[in-house]
């Protein structure tokens, strides 16, 4: 991140500069200092998570059949199977050497594919519906006529794109599809990506921050992950992460347990996550009322069940920084008979007792390897979060 300093949990915290970060496996903490008295300045935080549902390769991948060579995949998430069948798959993530020295990697071609059965072998399938096995149909090829195990081939990979080079013993490693982002539609009104979940929010979070000037309270972006397999990690949302690093700012401030407890009374969060934008061809499955369309504008989403976080302060709160910002602004309750998903928003409010709001840009197709939503809407979420870190 330009003009952020990263700084490391292993190290002292006094003198930490004022725009700074700190990384803990997936997951990031970046903040902006308050001016003045910045140990007794309230918080206001945006929340957001970096990981998505895929395929993860496994330790031991290596397999044969049929004249295939394949690789073993891990379902990572709430996966829309279907969606990851016949495209091209690229591989990037992390690698760990004997010596626990990692790398990032990201090989940006096409290396594998999960191919569909033909319809002449499974003629019934449009009738009856397309049933994925998870272990046996999602397993890519990647080669025909090479017996180069997987492990050397990545390592002559980072060779290539990693400057030290690595023998890989571990990995923590995705498969994606390598057709780049869209803009789509006619009028060009629409944005075509993997992974719109949530890295539309992890980017609004981030440009927000960096345009952030020194205010009365600190402003902080937490990008956590974990987040599609419940969020309970080191570096997830119910982890300590964000606890920790709050503690160690006032540690360092010198700031008395009173003051803390005052601080955090006046802080906030938003929670942004992706939403469901009503879909042209299932408009059944929202309440009318409260039914989400694409680019109009971020997504304030209640749940008296408190799957999300959002109290009536919190909304308003939120719709408050939207009309600052000139952005307009809906709301999602889901059906009663179906129920929502959950965000980071209840747990980091759990964890902090920070009064938080759940927010987000309205989508298509979630979850899916190649998901949909409004180009205008992301850049209102971005002015929306400048706004409200102010
Ligand atoms: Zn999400």
């Amino acid at each position: 991140m330009e003009g952020f300093a990263e700084v490391s949990e292993l190290e002292a915290w006094d003198g930490v500069p004022d725009r700074a970060f700190v990384r803990r496996g997936g997951a990031l903490i970046a903040w902006r200092s308050a001016a003045g008295s910045d140990g007794t300045a309230p918080l206001r935080i945006v929340g957001a998570h970096t990981d998505s549902p895929g395929l993860r390769i496994k330790p031991n991948p290596d397999g044969a059949r049929a004249g295939w060579r394949q690789l073993g995949v891990e379902i990572y998430g709430g996966v829309l199977l279907n969606s990851w069948l016949d495209r091209d798959l690229g591989v990037a993530g992390r690698l760990v050497d004997a010596a626990g020295d990692q790398v990032l990697v990201d090989v940006r071609e096409p290396i594998a594919r999960v191919p569909q059965l033909a319809i002449h072998l499974d003629r019934d399938v449009n009738e009856r519906g397309l049933v994925l096995d998870r272990q046996a149909h999602l397993t890519p090829v990647w080669a025909t006529d090479f017996d180069v195990p997987f492990a050397e081939w990545l390592a002559t990979q980072a060779a290539d794109r990693v400057a030290d080079g690595i023998e890989p013993e571990w990995w923590e490693l995705c498969l994606y599809d390598v057709q780049p982002a869209a803009v789509l539609g006619a009028d060009r009104s629409l944005l075509a990506s993997g992974r719109l979940d949530n890295q539309v929010s992890c980017w609004a979070a981030t440009a927000a921050l960096a345009r952030a000037e020194p205010a009365a309270h600190t402003a902080m972006v937490a990008l956590f992950d974990h987040e599609e397999v419940g969020s309970a990690s080191t570096s997830g949302a119910s982890g300590p992460f964000l606890e920790a690093v709050i503690a160690r700012r006032f540690g360092a401030a010198g700031t008395p347990p009173d003051e803390r407890y005052r601080a955090l009374a006046a802080s906030s969060c938003v929670s942004a996550d992706n939403a469901h934008a009503v879909h042209p061809n299932y408009p059944e499955r929202h309440d009318p009322d409260h039914a989400p369309l694409v680019n109009r504008g971020p997504v304030i989403k209640v749940n008296a069940n408190q799957r999300y976080a959002t109290s009536a302060e919190t909304a308003a709160l939120f719709h408050r920084a939207c009309t600052d910002a000139g952005v307009p602004v809906q709301t999602f309750v889901s059906r009663n008979n179906v129920p929502c998903g959950s965000t980071i928003g209840p747990l980091t409010a759990t964890r902090l007792g920070i009064a938080t709001v759940d927010v987000g840009v309205p989508q298509l197709s979630m979850h899916s390897a190649r998901e949909l939503c409004g180009a205008a809407d992301t850049a209102w979420l971005a002015e929306a979060l400048r706004a409200y870190l102010a």
